[in-house]
């Protein structure tokens, strides 16, 4: 067994920390403590430009989809793509992008008319996407979604509401399931997918504000919205496959916050060596060593599940169970650095970051507070767990 990198990959990863370097010093404010990835804290106006430009940015490095057939703009390098996200989320920078996790879906999915018009402006870094699965009484249970699609001559009209979209207000397409065959035996064999232009007549939003201040979410309301015939993504009636690739990519994003918390977890390792309570460092404290002993424990078990999702992905093997246990370790470690870093602070954790006497930025009381939605968000860890219980898993009956 061989847990390295090759000697390309590691020059890779060079080449993205002096990128991630440049853009530290030419893009980001001078006393930037990153954010966490996706579009949440894109809600905030000045987060969500710097994200544009750094999309930009990757986007003319051509480094936008590098796991893609070449013929679509990619380089057919998974590890390179996962190398790269990972340094980008180490590190706060913002610019990942939903798009791309939408474009593989478009890329499976997709005819080739649809890979043609929909991949490129993905790559360019020129498009925002959004997903419209969830609605008011649909969330886990997904297939019992109610927004109806009805076939028309030209076209399909969706009536009915969604919630918790993310983004929408920055989106250009959106990913929605709809239902198209309300007497299907069975209620997954009616739903399919359709590419939304969230501009078309008909939709209307009202946004929706987090426990963090954010307002990242939206109601989206469709009246009446018609959806020309060529933007049904795959089958009519054929949305469940697409929705089951679908759980499993938003499952392997565990990988992306635990990344993300190892930043919180590192700025405070490096706040108990440089804090003194009684002419001694923090770092001294044997309770403290301990626990932030166990945390890098943690933090190091999900890197290597990690790893192994993403080279079971490389090799084309079902992920179904490693991109569940990624789902909740990942929320599970975030949950826990949080905590760890507001008994840590005492409370200094909770002032905000705008206050003069915040520490680290005023991040640790964001994360605490973010971190809560983790095991809800892209389905929660619950359904992980039932998933690993049973017949992928221990085989335990349902
Ligand atoms: C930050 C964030 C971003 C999101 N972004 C989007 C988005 O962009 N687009 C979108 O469509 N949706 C989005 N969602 C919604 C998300 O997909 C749902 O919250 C998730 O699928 C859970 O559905 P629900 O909230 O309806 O919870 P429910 O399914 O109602 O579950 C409520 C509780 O019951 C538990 N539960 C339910 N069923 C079971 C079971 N079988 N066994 C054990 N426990 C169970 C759950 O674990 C949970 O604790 C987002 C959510 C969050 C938190």
């Amino acid at each position: 067994m061989d847990f390295r990198f090759t000697e390309e990959e590691e020059a890779f990863r060079k080449e993205v920390r002096d990128f991630i370097q440049e853009v530290l010093q030419e893009v980001l404010p001078s006393d930037w403590q990153g954010v966490d990835p996706g579009p949440e804290e894109e809600a905030r106006e000045e987060v969500y430009q710097l994200a544009v430009e750094i999309w930009r940015k990757l986007a003319a490095k051509g480094w936008i989809g590098l796991g893609w057939p070449k013929e679509y703009g990619g380089q057919e390098d998974l590890a390179k793509d996962w190398i790269l996200k990972e340094e980008l989320i180490y590190r706060g920078v913002p610019g990942m992008d939903m798009a791309v996790v939408q474009g593989d879906l478009i890329l499976q999915f997709g005819t080739e008319e649809q890979k043609r018009r929909f991949i490129p402006p993905i790559a360019h870094g020129e498009v925002k996407y959004a997903i419209g699965m969830s609605e008011p009484n649909v969330g886990s249970e997904l297939f019992a979604l109610q927004l109806r699609a009805v076939e028309e001559a030209d076209c399909f009209v969706l009536n009915g509401q969604k919630t918790w979209t993310t983004g929408f207000q920055h989106a250009d397409w959106c990913v929605l399931y709809a239902r198209t065959d309300p007497n299907a035996p069975k209620k997954s064999l009616g739903i399919s997918v359709f590419l939304i232009d969230p501009k078309s007549p008909g939709i209307t939003m009202r946004q929706i504000t987090q426990m963090t201040g954010l307002a990242p979410f939206y109601e989206v309301f469709y009246d009446n919205v018609r959806v020309p015939k060529e933007n049904l993504l795959g089958e009519k009636n054929g949305g469940r496959a697409i929705a089951m690739y679908a759980f499993g990519i938003e499952r392997s994003y565990g990988l992306v916050v635990l990344h993300n918390a190892r930043r919180y977890f590192e700025q405070l390792v490096q706040y108990c060596k440089e804090t003194y309570t009684n002419g001694q460092p923090l770092a001294k404290d044997p309770v403290i060593r301990n626990r932030l002993a166990e945390m890098a424990i943690e933090i190091e078990v999900g890197r290597n599940l990690g790893d192994r999702l993403n080279w079971m992905t490389s090799q084309e093997i079902l992920t179904v169970l490693p991109s569940c246990q990624i789902k909740v370790h990942g929320a599970n470690v975030a949950q826990r650095v949080a905590s760890l870093g507001m008994q840590i602070l005492g409370p200094y954790g909770q002032l905000d970051e705008k206050s003069k006497w915040a520490k680290l930025g005023g991040r640790m009381k964001h994360t605490y507070l973010s971190s809560v939605a983790l095991s809800m968000a892209g389905g929660t860890s619950e359904i992980s767990r039932n998933i690993i219980a049973g017949r992928f898993g221990l085989g335990l009956p349902s």
